[in-house]
């Protein structure tokens, strides 16, 4: 089943597709988040202590879950000092989402006949305590990266990912084909620490550690006391950063969604001093929305 899948992914855009068995990720995935959370490096994103059962076990989420498919999606690099290139499209959840959606409906009767009862199944991008990028490496997609993105030889580091949890028994995705992507690929950075070297605040001070407190994206996005813009904790950026991301020799040049570009006109570091100048319409459905709305 695994490269008729696969065919239907790159079909309708995704740069990749992959499958992993739906179980709980074990202690040593439990013991890393336990001991981020205890250190506090979350700084103020309470949620990610909530939900742990689930964030931890996706047939928590899903009851009777046996597969987990993993889709990347690649989004466009656009060079802006104040906004991550991530964010000049249209809201990535509800992109992502409807484009999975599709692909399951479009599968439905190959998957449901994999099934011994009703093809039931749920989808997430961003959106609920599932961790994505933790799936898709155990999907085959790609390795952990020192800058804790989930890097991926075949789209780099500009990526979303969203996963659909499902009933289909994971033994009837080709598991042969799976294991022998999974073999193929690179298992970590080597030597480089470019990404260490770049990061302007010192919130990345260690591979795969972040100090939240101290990331520019965190205090941009997610604090609820945000620096205001200038303030020189945030290097000149008003939303996001991707310096850690940029300096990535894995980076690909391949072109993302049109959807998530489409305000790429419109908004010019130029005539952008802080997020209040971004016009209303676009900030009807952009993921910069959610910094405003925060305020
Ligand atoms: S997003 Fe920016 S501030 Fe945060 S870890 Fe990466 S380079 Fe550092
Ligand atoms: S910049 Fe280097 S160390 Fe950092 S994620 Fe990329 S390959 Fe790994």
């Amino acid at each position: 089943m695994y490269p008729d899948l696969l065919s239907g992914a790159h079909a309708l855009g995704f740069a990749d597709f992959g499958a992993a068995k739906a179980e709980p990720l074990g202690p040593q995935c439990s013991a890393r988040i336990g001991s981020y959370l205890a250190e506090g490096r979350n700084a103020g994103m309470t949620y990610m202590a909530g939900n742990l059962e689930k964030r931890l076990d996706p047939t928590a989420l899903v009851p009777g879950a046996q597969t987990i498919f993993c889709f990347v999606v690649p989004y466009s690099r656009h060079a802006s000092t104040k906004i991550a290139s991530y964010a000049f499209g249209l809201d990535y959840h509800r992109v992502v989402k409807d484009r999975i959606h599709l692909f399951m409906q479009q599968n439905h009767e190959m998957l449901e006949a994999a099934c011994t009862e009703p093809l039931r199944y749920r989808v997430f991008c961003d959106s609920a305590p599932v961790l994505e990028r933790e799936w898709a490496v155990r999907c085959g997609l790609g390795f952990w990266g020192c800058n804790n993105f989930m890097i991926s030889p075949v789209a780099g580091l500009r990526t979303f990912i969203g996963v659909a949890v499902c009933n289909v028994p994971f033994e009837a995705v080709d598991c042969g084909q799976l294991r022998s992507k999974k073999a193929s690929l690179p298992t970590d950075c080597g030597r480089c620490g470019a990404c260490l070297r770049a990061c302007p605040s010192g919130a990345l001070e260690a591979p795969f550690t972040m100090d939240a407190g101290r990331c520019i994206s965190y205090l941009t996005i997610e604090a609820d006391e945000k620096p205001a813009a200038g303030d020189c904790r945030l290097h000149g950026r008003l939303f996001g950063c991707d310096s850690c991301l940029e300096a990535c020799r894995w980076n690909r040049d391949i072109e993302g969604w049109s959807e998530l570009s489409c305000h790429s006109e419109s908004l010019k570091d130029e005539e952008i001093a802080t997020l209040s100048d971004i016009s209303e319409e676009i900030l009807a459905d952009s993921p910069v929305a959610r910094a405003v709305k925060s305020k």
